[in-house]
């Protein structure tokens, strides 16, 4: 598709309504999108440069967490609210750029992964419409997950993003952030080539780590959960930075359990996805702190 008839291409005039938020920023400049799954363009004032020039190697999954559409899309493309991304997918598949992929636009916040703090400079954040765990939590769409897989995608060929850095927001804020949740469908985006998973280890009763326990198989596990990614102390206690990363990785690799409590499931799953991560992945950065 070439990219000039972005404003013109949909095939079914039938699906195409207005977008919900018209002119929001009618007096913006607009762009050209950067990926051709892009059907629309909303300008957001909200972006500033990558620092010293960082290259997006990351690409970070979001929900808006809002009770409807116009409100989340006004917050991310007005001035003064200090937030963006570079995509918001719609529930109906509908994919619209805001912050062109060269710029840093402001979705992570305070974040940390693979020991790299400045999340927003080296990363392209996705928000995916829907209204959160504060406001019901609807599963996601087919037709959605279908257009984040697209948009992804091309991403990940264009900018050589590789699988295990496609994350959600929780994995890098674990203290602050719950989004894209348990209920994102991240083994259907597997199944497409976009992220990094392993069939999740059966839930069974056994031994587990949890909150206030101080042992070397504590330190173990930060020390895994760290080698993925996370920034989660090293000091072989069970506190509460600990449990929330563990939380949010089993929301993204073990979902049919929530709990914060490293049990044998969560154990395997993370050893598997370490196992099957390319050589090269690993990060070697293991004094990261929680925040
Ligand atoms: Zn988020």
């Amino acid at each position: 598709m070439p990219l000039s008839s972005h404003t013109s291409s949909s095939p079914d005039p039938k699906r195409r309504r207005a977008l919900p938020i018209p002119g929001v920023n009618s007096s913006m400049k607009t762009f050209t999108p950067d990926s051709s799954v892009a059907s629309d363009v909303i300008p957001s004032p909200n972006y500033g440069e990558r620092n010293k020039g960082r290259q997006p190697d990351m690409i970070l999954l979001h929900y808006t967490g809002m009770p409807d559409v116009e409100g989340a899309i006004t917050q991310l493309c007005t001035a003064g609210t200090e937030l963006s991304a570079h995509y918001i997918v719609l529930e109906d598949g509908r994919i619209v750029q805001c912050v062109p992929e060269a710029k840093r636009a402001w979705h992570a916040g305070v974040s940390t992964w693979g020991g790299e703090e400045d999340i927003n400079s080296c990363s392209i954040g996705i928000e995916i419409i829907n209204r959160g765990h504060d406001w019901g939590y609807p599963d996601f769409p087919l037709r959605q997950i279908a257009a984040v897989i697209a948009l992804c995608r091309g991403i990940m060929l264009r900018r050589k993003v590789p699988g295990h850095r496609v994350l959600a927001h929780s994995d890098v804020a674990p203290a602050r952030k719950k989004d894209p949740g348990e209920k994102f469908p991240w083994h259907s985006l597997a199944n497409s080539g976009v992220g990094h998973w392993v069939q999740p280890a059966p839930v069974i009763r056994g031994d587990t780590l949890k909150l206030g326990i101080i042992s070397d198989e504590v330190r173990d596990l930060q020390l895994a959960l760290a080698r993925y990614g996370y920034g989660v102390p090293i000091s072989g206690k069970y506190d509460n930075p600990t449990m929330e990363v563990v939380t949010a990785f089993q929301r993204h690799f073990r979902p049919a359990r929530v709990d914060g409590i490293a049990d044998r499931s969560t154990l395997t799953t993370l050893h598997a996805l370490l196992s099957s991560l390319p050589t090269d992945a690993v990060t070697t950065h293991t004094a990261v702190t929680a925040k």
